[in-house]
């Protein structure tokens, strides 16, 4: 697989919080990286190599034994190390579904929200709901 056929993208997870959403937040604190829809945990801060910092990114099937990982640079969110998988996909290792992807964005919303707003817990739910029914 070549770098252009990775497809990044960023979801909040449980440890999302609203000023996450900053885009100073370079090192992406509180977002798992999605690739090609497999779950990636952040793993570590690379040391700079000429000045330059990097991200690296483990398969959630790391604890089952992927090797999976992704390396991204901070300041062009180029990527430039993948490893691929090397297990087979069962239950705990597998692509999310698009629909997944939504409920874990809700769930967080919801979360997030109840954290930092006064709002009762049902009407963050039910303006939550209406959103992901929209979409
Ligand atoms: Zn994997």
């Amino acid at each position: 697989m070549n770098s252009a056929e990775l497809i990044v993208k960023y979801i909040p997870n449980n440890s999302f919080k609203k000023e996450h959403e900053n885009e100073t937040n370079v090192w992406k604190l509180g977002y798992d990286l999605l690739l090609n829809n497999y779950i990636f945990q952040r793993h570590r801060t690379n040391k700079p190599k000429n000045g330059e910092y990097s991200l690296n990114w483990r398969c959630s099937g790391n604890k089952d034994g992927c090797a999976a990982s992704i390396t991204i640079r901070i300041k062009d969110v180029q990527v430039i190390r993948y490893i691929p998988h090397n297990i087979e996909d069962n239950l705990k290792h597998r692509p999310l579904r698009e629909l997944d992807v939504d409920i874990r964005s809700f769930k967080n919303s919801v979360k997030n929200r109840c954290t930092n707003e006064e709002m009762s817990l049902n009407m963050i739910f039910n303006q939550e709901q209406e959103k992901f029914c929209q979409n």
